[in-house]
């Protein structure tokens, strides 16, 4: 079993020419509503790899949270621990998209900011037994932190995601992160440093790492990313696939979802082939548009993969 604790959003997404002014009304010219929210975008893409997963997560009692619960299913997700709430609404992102693929988002956290100590102490047995426990901070960080507090000390591996990122993040989150897994942007505001490149990626993932995570990973979008670990602590570069991207939304959580899933699946491979082979299942997902609707399933994938 692999958990993961975190947000659900609708998303509501509208294209258009280019992003319109304050009080401005543009025409789009496509409209799409899907399922998004990091932990879920993790836990689904873990799941199509072959993962036996669970989401400890809240939704509201209304249609949306409906959906979110029969898409999980879908996925073969356990929803044992996927509460409703009559409190909130479940979670939105509203995403406007123009035409060079630049977007301005806005999050309604709504029912996943009601994801309790209660919640989490029902899936305490779950938890406990998981090989890996995948957290990130569209929760209450309190509750994260209590999340990762739970699996540590239970020997449950912890995949930390810090996204979206603040640059005061509690240090515990660096202590109790097995494995501490972020972009550039993220990078940027956890270290105050420039990241543009993997010389850079390598120098933040040296002051992360300082911090107290095992290991420390900043993906690098169409360059791959960089791996730094206290057992090895020299920065390796990774490089992925060269590939035609279609819509690299969500591809970090393709990402992190394949790693969820080597880390408890294959734990005898090297990290370095761990985020090889997660680095080119994120390049299948920005081959295609959408995000959880882009995120390959086992089948379609090369079995030199499993
Ligand atoms: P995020 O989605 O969080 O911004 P990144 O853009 O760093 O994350 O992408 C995560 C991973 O997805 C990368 O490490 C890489 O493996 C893959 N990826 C992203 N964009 C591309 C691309 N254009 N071509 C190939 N792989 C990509």
């Amino acid at each position: 079993v692999m958990q993961t604790t975190e947000g659900c959003l609708k998303d509501y997404d509208s294209l258009t020419p280019r992003l319109p002014k304050t009080g401005e009304t543009i025409h789009g010219h496509k409209f799409f509503i899907g399922f998004g929210g990091k932990g879920a975008n993790q836990c689904v893409q873990a799941a199509r790899l072959g993962a036996k997963t669970a989401m400890v997560c809240k939704v509201g009692k209304d249609s949306f949270g409906n959906d979110y619960i029969e898409n999980f299913k879908q996925n073969d997700i356990s929803t044992e621990f996927t509460y409703q709430t009559k409190d909130a609404a479940t979670g939105t992102a509203s995403i406007i998209v123009n035409k060079e693929g630049q977007n301005i988002i806005v999050i309604v956290a709504g029912a996943n900011l009601l994801l309790n100590t209660e919640d989490l102490r029902e899936a305490a047995n779950a938890i406990s037994s998981a090989k890996v426990m995948i957290c990130q901070l569209e929760v209450t960080p309190a509750i994260s932190l209590e999340a990762l507090t739970m699996a540590h000390s239970s020997g449950v591996k912890t995949l930390f995601n810090p996204a979206p990122a603040t640059a005061d993040l509690d240090p515990r989150f660096y202590t109790l992160s097995d494995v501490f897994c972020c972009n550039e942007t993220e990078a940027e505001i956890l270290t105050s440093l420039a990241v543009s490149s993997p010389a850079d990626a390598g120098k933040a993932a040296l002051v992360l790492l300082e911090r107290g995570c095992r290991v420390v990973i900043i993906t690098l979008g169409a360059a791959g990313c960089v791996l730094l670990s206290q057992a090895e602590p020299v920065p390796k570069y990774i490089p992925t696939e060269k590939v035609k991207a279609v819509d690299t939304t969500g591809a970090g959580d393709s990402f992190v979802g394949a790693l969820a899933f080597y880390l408890a699946y294959y734990p005898n491979l090297s990290l370095e082939e761990m985020l090889k082979r997660s680095n080119f299942i994120a390049a299948v997902s920005v081959q295609a548009a959408g995000t959880q609707s882009s995120y390959p399933y086992k089948k379609d994938l090369p079995l030199d993969l499993f």
